[in-house]
């Protein structure tokens, strides 16, 4: 009598536990290591998906069959889930696998396994038909009737891989257009046993669950009558209700290595096994074309290569506008490098070209600033020939006063009141001279240029002063400053300063040849339309018109030792100043008149 030997794991949640691991190692080499002595080992794998002792009653005339069925082997079951069951082929540790559908496609393609018979049961009117999905809600949800309304609800299934406990229903699921990964308000996966998931709906902690065809009806009849299968199908002679179309019943399938003598004893054993109480017993192997299609359909387990391969698939059949895609891509990559670089070259060519011009600005400053410079020196060099005898005047009075208080001290008459008057004469006359020296110093100072507020009638009155100081045959100056007394300008009062100068010495030397009492200088101030009007007029000889067309050019003059730069400065200056100047004849008499005009600052 062959020995009868039962393996089973309590353990029948999804992941692989270290229990497992030490059962199963019993399991693979505990028939090796007593080979010599035993029968051989027939084992087999069965995808455990109930609680043990059902499993164990729900397999047991199996293996007594098998073990009455096959002299001199020793069948042995052992159940595992998923992960187990897959390790067990992959190191080719069993002979045979009995698996629900799903996972038997899943094998078949990435192993090779190979059914050789298909389970036929009582409940199933043909064993093609025979796995299915219900989904349950509780009996008292009226507002669930189809599987359409469960958009938006929560929803327990026993897992991801589950093939009656999930992937059946997830095929009808799509084909109504509701995603359940997506499309639920929540999707909860809680593993074996399957009451798990009737549990959670009778607590109300899902709307709906998703269990296998039959799992309700197996219930007694007092919880059964708590759910209700939404959608129901109309599936003749299945006893159950199913939300889902049937696929075929579980396979025994062969691995690569089963010996082909063993497949076929068994085989011959399984078709020969009489149908058990409970209804149960074995077929020709059913086609498992359908199960093929909802993985194809799902593009999952065995076919979750297609969802990569339709981007290659719409690759290949569309490749001619790929391909133009393509290149549109490559031009457009391309043309925007180029427009990139050349803006970018453009760019810096452009810095670097108002990088240059600003040094040449600056440099042009920087000599603009040393011509005015040299300009003002030249103007008080020739000014101040007779500086000297100026500063002399002054000298001489402080030496006077000096010498009368020592012929008083002398002759015994010195007063409190003469040394007094001596000594205020003498510090008024050093203050005069130190004025003149300080207004000259002033005025031939080297710095950058500025711009201050300043009321232009005051600037023309110290200007008068600096000039009349330098001076020792005075002419006579007269300024009328008209409205004017009080228009503030914005500039640089020393450069104003010099074009005053400029402009009253060249007056000043066109009357050379007139006697003393006729020369004369008079300086009119004029505001118009927020614009400031300067005029400086001579009684000189004047200018003939061809003369005055060269007036302001560079280096125009009729002077033996003059230079012709002062006019050229002026017009720099003014315009700067956003002003202008120019010379007339006058209305009337003789000489000319030089006008310029600033902008009249509030
Ligand atoms: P420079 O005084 O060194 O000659 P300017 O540029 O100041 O240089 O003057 C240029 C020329 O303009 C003078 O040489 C002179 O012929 C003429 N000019 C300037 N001011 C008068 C004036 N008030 N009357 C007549 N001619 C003038």
């Amino acid at each position: 009598m062959a020995r009868l030997r039962w393996l089973s794991f309590p353990s029948l949640d999804m992941s692989f536990s270290p229990r497992y691991l030490v059962l199963a190692l019993m399991f693979f080499f505990g028939p090796i290591l007593s080979a010599s002595a035993e029968p051989r080992t027939v084992r087999i794998a069965v995808l455990a998906f109930l609680d043990t002792e059902t499993m164990d009653s729900q397999w047991a005339p199996l293996l007594a069959h098998l073990a009455t069925a096959l002299p001199g082997y020793t069948p042995v079951l052992v159940q595992l889930d998923q992960a187990a069951l897959q390790a067990a082929v992959t190191t080719q540790s069993v002979d045979f696998v009995i698996t629900n559908p799903g996972n038997y496609v899943a094998l078949e393609m990435e192993f090779g396994i190979s059914r050789i018979a298909t389970l036929d049961t009582a409940q199933a009117p043909s064993p093609v038909r025979a796995v299915g999905s219900a989904v349950i809600v509780r009996a008292d949800r009226q507002d669930l009737r189809s599987l359409a309304d469960l958009a938006g609800k929560r929803v327990i299934a026993v897992g991801e891989n589950a093939f009656g406990g999930f992937q059946v229903a997830w095929r009808e699921f799509v084909q109504l257009g509701i995603d359940p990964f997506t499309d639920f308000a929540q999707l909860d996966f809680v593993g074996l046993p399957m009451h798990k998931v009737t549990d959670a709906v009778t607590a109300g902690r899902a709307d709906a669950g998703i269990v296998r065809a039959c799992t309700i009806e197996s219930l007694p009849a007092r919880l059964s009558s708590g759910f209700r299968v939404l959608s129901p199908r109309r599936e003749p002679d299945f006893p159950c209700q199913t939300s889902t179309r049937l696929y075929p019943d579980w396979p025994i399938a062969t691995l690569r290595s089963t010996p082909p003598a063993l497949a076929k004893s068994v085989a011959t054993a399984l078709l020969a096994m009489p149908v058990t109480v409970e209804g149960m017993s074995w077929t020709v192997p059913a086609d498992y074309q359908a199960v093929h299609e909802l993985f194809r359909e799902l593009q999952t387990g065995p076919y979750s290569y297609l969802k990569e391969s339709t981007l290659r698939a719409a690759v290949v059949r569309y490749w001619p506008l790929v391909l133009m895609l393509a290149t549109l891509m490559v031009a457009w990559i391309i043309y925007t490098v180029r427009v990139e670089y050349l803006v970018q070259a453009r760019t810096t060519a452009l810095r670097q070209a108002l990088d240059e011009r600003k040094a040449i600005e600056e440099r042009m400053r920087v000599h603009q600033e040393q011509v005015e410079h040299l300009s003002r020196l030249s103007i008080l060099g020739e000014l101040s020939g007779t500086l000297a005898h100026e500063i002399n005047q002054p000298l001489a009075s402080i030496g006077n006063y000096a010498q009368s208080l020592v012929l008083r001290v002398d002759n015994g008459r010195v007063t409190d009141a003469a040394v007094r008057e001596a000594s205020l004469e003498i510090a008024g006359q050093a203050a005069r001279a130190a004025g003149i020296l300080s207004r000259i110093r002033g005025f031939s100072r080297k710095r950058a240029t500025v711009r201050e507020r300043r009321v232009l009638a005051e600037l023309v009155r110290e200007t008068v002063v600096l000039f009349l100081g330098m001076l020792s045959n005075r002419p006579e100056i007269r300024v009328d400053e008209g409205t004017a007394a009080n228009c503030a300008v914005e500039v640089d009062p020393l450069q104003i300063q010099q074009i005053m100068l400029n402009l009253l010495k060249n007056g000043l030397d066109a009357m050379q040849d007139l006697p003393d009492d006729q020369r004369r200088l008079d300086i009119l101030l004029r505001p118009d339309k927020g614009t400031l009007h300067i005029a400086v007029r001579d009684y000189g000889r004047g200018l003939a018109p061809e003369a005055r067309e060269h007036l302001f050019e560079p280096f125009f003059t009729t002077k033996p030792d003059g230079l012709g730069l002062g006019l050229s400065i002026c017009t720099t200056i003014i315009e700067a100043h956003g002003g202008h100047l120019s010379a007339q004849p006058p209305a009337e008499g003789p000489g000319l008149v030089f006008t310029f005009t600033l902008p009249i600052h509030d």
